[in-house]
């Protein structure tokens, strides 16, 4: 058991901040309320104390949500004194907010000058999406804009790094003898979004539309023809032959040799004529494929469309919609499992939105344009609601690699598939030194290579 002293200055930020850090590493909290300036933490059983600057929860208790970039540090702390040497990073690790320090020594004796609290909370909260506007031309924020990304460490769980350097610090400064992490919990979560079930549309209309919508995008009208032909022959056979119902089934045998159970998502609601599919949840075929999948044992999860991300009614009538098909057609929800299309996430008013429409889980948390560590942590944690200023009871999946981040030219865009396994299973290793989960994203209509096939079996191993 250890005593944090603080003040009431944010103070259900520094209860949500406290939670995710002490419990993660096992170890008791009180806290004490007066009207000190700091965060101190003493041990009853040495009776020392340890100092920490609050530099982000001061200012942002009186200026909540506004821009305190100006207070983000591009300095970096030495951890060397604690012996410790950090996955991905070394000895040298960035840190955002700190107070005055001459000699960028940060942390001497009782008194640590980097502000690591504040530092966790504004990552993990994803504060800075709410303070930086910049968006992408899907309305998504970019990883470009991430601290992270700015102090160049994108593939390190900075916040697990942190807390590395919290348990040092307790231990070298005030004697608290705690192991590293609470729980021993790496593994590999995969799942699959089905944006598109079925290669074939469900009518000559929408074949023509999707195949219009496909040449405009790529600027080519070649293939037309042989596609066409492709089908009309699927059309004419079975809906099981139609090659992403195809691959469902290939995603789900893959995973079952490793015993797992897939997430499977799908869109309930239609909220964007472009960018959801129009394939109807309820069609005969549709339901077919997911029927089979439920009996093996694999899980379906609610994808709400591309407009409902701040929207309420959207979300609302999205969640609603999946529960009352689940109930309807496989019994009770227990959970709810989620992940935005098109991983669009406001950060300001998602959270709030799915704890309200009863998510339990949700799994979005990753940069469509980027590979890593989004929230800076590879453990599952509860959301925070920045816009009403609490923790919400949705645990968040945190996701690391989405197929088109990885692969397509518009994002990361590696062309060798030997290098992109490479970056998988670099990040794969993070997780395990970081002792959290590994979270792979692959659509069942992203097989559109041969050998993306055999690279799947790579990506997916644990
Ligand atoms: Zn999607």
């Amino acid at each position: 058991m250890i005593f944090i002293d603080t003040n009431g200055n944010c103070l259900n930020e520094k209860k949500y901040i406290f939670d995710f850090l002490f419990k993660r590493i096992n170890l008791d909290y009180q806290i004490n309320l007066s009207e000190v300036t700091d965060i101190t933490i003493s041990n009853p059983s040495t009776g020392k104390k340890l100092v920490f600057d609050d530099i982000f929860f001061q200012f942002a208790g009186k200026n909540w949500l506004v821009d305190c970039l100006h207070l983000v540090s591009q300095e970096s702390i030495d951890v060397d004194f604690l012996g410790l040497k950090l996955p991905g990073i070394g000895n040298n690790v960035p840190i955002l907010f700190h107070g005055e320090c001459s000699d960028k020594s940060y942390c001497e004796e009782t008194k640590c000058k980097f502000d690591l609290f504040g530092s966790c909370f504004y990552l993990i909260s994803r504060y800075e999406e709410v303070i930086i506007k910049n968006r992408d031309n899907h309305g998504r924020f970019s990883f470009q804009d991430s601290f992270v990304a700015k102090a160049n460490c994108l593939s390190v769980p900075l916040v697990d790094a942190y807390t590395l350097i919290l348990i040092g610090l307790l231990r070298h400064f005030i004697g608290v003898e705690v192991s590293e992490w609470s729980t021993h919990n790496y593994k590999v979560n995969v799942s699959c979004d089905i944006d598109i079930p079925f290669w074939a549309p469900n009518s000559v209309k929408s074949f023509v539309r999707r195949y219009l919508k496909d040449t405009l995008e790529q600027r080519s009208f070649r293939g037309g023809y042989q596609r066409f032909k492709k089908y009309i022959k699927i059309r004419e056979n079975s809906f099981l032959d139609d090659p992403f119902a195809k691959n469902i089934e290939f995603i789900a045998s893959e995973n079952e040799k490793f015993n797992r159970k897939v997430d499977f998502f799908i869109i309930p609601l239609r909220t964007h004529t472009s960018f959801d599919n129009e394939e109807n949840i309820e069609s005969q075929r549709f339901l077919h494929i997911l029927k089979s999948i439920k009996m093996r044992g694999h899980r379906i999860g609610v994808h709400p469309g591309y407009l409902t991300c701040s929207s309420s009614s959207n979300m609302k009538r999205s969640v609603e919609k999946f529960r009352q098909f689940h109930v309807r057609n496989f019994g009770d929800l227990r959970e709810i499992i989620s992940r935005q299309h098109y991983l669009r996430w406001d950060s300001y008013r998602t959270p709030e939105l799915l704890m309200e429409n009863g998510v339990t889980v949700d799994t979005t948390m990753g940069y469509a344009d980027y590979i890593g560590f989004r929230p800076s942590t590879c453990s599952e944690f509860f959301l925070y609601d920045l816009k009403n200023r609490r923790s919400t009871t949705v645990l968040e999946r945190p996701l690391n690699v989405m197929d088109a981040t990885l692969l397509a030219p518009r994002y990361m865009g590696i062309i060798d598939l030997n290098e992109a396994i490479e970056k998988i299973n670099e990040l794969k290793e993070m997780c395990k030194a970081y002792n959290g989960h590994f979270n792979i994203l692959w659509h069942n209509s992203y097989f559109e290579k041969k050998e993306y096939y055999e690279f799947y079996k790579m990506a997916i191993k644990e």
